[in-house]
């Protein structure tokens, strides 16, 4: 008994080792289902055979029975991947038994008997697949699916003084552990999702939801290492503190969200716009030449200057002052320097003005 209760042990502990190592793969991709690309759905596949395989390989030999929980990755296999998974898991695990018996030896009634079972058990919970969604009570009724199918060849296999203590503790482990297999895969899920969520919220402006200081500092410093022609444009908005004292901050606050709208708009996907701090934005432009900046400053200065911005105390109108610097030799501290004295000029010649760094 202590035997059988051991090996069940070492199954479950590679089930949740592995599982947690093939989860990595899918971290950053949205959860998988039968719609998902085939790619996705086959790798699942090859995941949880060979997963399965390595459960078979610590599986306990019971009078030519071999009798481990293969049935849970398969069956999440199913779950996630639909058919598809479940059917490669399912030929990888054949294959793979096919050789372990016969390098061993072993029985081929127990061969037969896996092929028979295997084939009933991803056949069957594909089809209920199609009509049932991807929760634990599915994963639950595929569980119990496979314990009736496995329970009956364990029944024609085994004699009837072991066939009851078999049954029960593949029962019991069967359900224990699919049901943390199944958690494991749920908190590794929240806990990448979370991640990735704070990671761009560490990037994001929290009042206008474009790129923060942080990424455009990042974007920046990328564009040194790539050496390659670029620029940066620096949009100050014209007498902004008026606005304030005029209409009160939050009335500046919905300027600045609506500023920050037009500028992303106004550029294309290539450049990068965010909120360099204040009243202050920044457009970083990889592999721009002076003409391409020049038109994208003037376009945003034009653009502005007739948009009505509509804020909780009416449609107002604001004008932007630009400072902008190309480069394809000097270091970006000195490009944002010279955009930033451009900008000054800018502001002194009059504002609503763009001026280029020469
Ligand atoms: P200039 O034309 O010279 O740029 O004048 P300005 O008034 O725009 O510039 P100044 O630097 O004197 O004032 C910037 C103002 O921007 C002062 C500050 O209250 C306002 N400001 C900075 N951040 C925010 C913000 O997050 N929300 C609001 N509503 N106002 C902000
Ligand atoms: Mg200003
Ligand atoms: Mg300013």
């Amino acid at each position: 008994m202590l035997t059988i209760i051991n090996a069940f042990f070492i199954n479950l502990c590679i089930l949740f080792t592995l599982f947690t190592i093939s989860f990595l793969p899918f971290r950053n991709r949205p959860r998988l289902t039968p719609q998902s690309p085939l790619k996705g759905r086959v790798l699942l596949g090859v995941q949880t055979g060979l997963i399965a395989l390595l459960l078979l390989g610590n599986a306990l030999p019971l009078e030519g029975v071999l009798i481990d929980l293969r049935a849970i990755p398969i069956m999440l296999g199913v779950l996630f991947g639909g058919w598809v998974s479940g059917a490669v898991a399912g030929i990888i695990l054949l294959t793979g038994r096919f050789f372990i018996v016969l390098l061993t030896d072993g029985s081929m009634f127990g061969l037969y008997l896996a092929v028979a079972t295997m084939v009933l058990l991803v056949a069957s919970t594909s089809i209920l697949r199609k009509r049932m969604d991807n929760t634990r009570p599915t994963l639950l009724i595929f569980i119990t699916i496979s314990i009736a199918i496995f329970g009956s060849a364990i029944y024609a296999a085994l004699p009837l003084n072991l066939f009851y203590p078999v049954l029960i503790v593949y029962t019991l482990m069967s359900y224990g552990g699919a049901c943390a297999a199944y958690r494991l895969l749920l908190e590794l899920r929240r806990h990448f999702e979370n991640v990735q969520h704070q990671q761009q919220l560490a990037r994001t402006d929290a009042l206008t939801g474009i790129a923060n200081r942080r990424l455009l500092n990042e974007a920046m410093a990328n564009l040194t290492v790539e050496a390659e022609e670029y620029a940066l444009i620096l949009v100050d908005i014209d007498h902004f503190k008026r606005v304030n004292d005029t209409y009160g901050h939050d009335v500046g606050d919905d300027v600045l969200r609506e500023l920050g709208m037009l500028l992303v708009n106004e550029s294309n996907e290539r450049h990068l716009v965010g909120r360099f701090g204040g009243e202050e934005f920044l457009i970083v432009m990889p592999h721009a030449n002076r003409e391409e900046v020049s038109r994208l400053a003037e376009s945003i200065r034009e653009k502005v200057s007739t948009f009505p911005f509509e804020t909780s105390a009416g449609t107002l109108h604001i004008t932007v002052s630009l400072g902008a610097c190309h480069s394809n030799d000097i270091e970006i501290d000195s490009v944002l320097k010279h955009a930033d004295e451009a900008l000054y000029h800018a502001k002194e010649s009059g504002r609503n003005r763009f001026i280029l760094a020469s």
